[in-house]
């Protein structure tokens, strides 16, 4: 399951995650972060199960969180699959099916961005901002 968490850096520069880590004992696997110096925000993968416990610790801390389910939306009627969102996404989110249509696993989507750049069609939109 993966999370987008945003802290502010105001209060000190306490490393946040680490601290969820060590306090839950939940191993997180941080997929992206941009911190500059007065916030951060991190997306974040983390056992389905543990889900709770560290949304719970996270606000605790003063964290926002939001949870991200199949975030990249294909618009299969702008669609031509021409393979050009397969050759640059770092994921491996996209594949073609045994009839060359695109297939889309979201799970694995780190919300970089560049498939939605890269799509000739303007096919590809995050969830939410189509
Ligand atoms: S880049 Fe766009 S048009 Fe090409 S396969 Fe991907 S979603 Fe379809
Ligand atoms: S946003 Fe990045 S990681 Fe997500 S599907 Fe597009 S290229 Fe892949």
């Amino acid at each position: 399951m993966k999370l987008i968490v945003t802290f502010s850096r105001k209060t000190g520069k306490k490393p946040i995650i680490a601290q969820v880590v060590r306090d839950t004992g939940v191993l997180i696997n941080v997929e992206r972060a941009q911190i500059d110096s007065s916030e951060g925000e991190a997306l974040i993968d983390i056992p389905d199960g543990s889900c709770n416990v560290v949304k719970q610790r996270l606000s605790e801390l003063g964290a926002s969180v939001r949870v991200l389910e199949d975030v990249i939306s294909l618009d299969e009627s702008r669609c031509v699959d021409c393979g050009a969102c397969i050759s640059i996404c770092p994921q491996e989110v996209f594949s073609f099916d045994e009839d060359w249509k695109l297939v889309v696993n979201g799970d694995r989507c780190v919300l970089c961005g560049r498939c939605i750049e890269i799509c000739p069609q303007r096919a590809l939109s995050q969830k939410g901002e189509a």
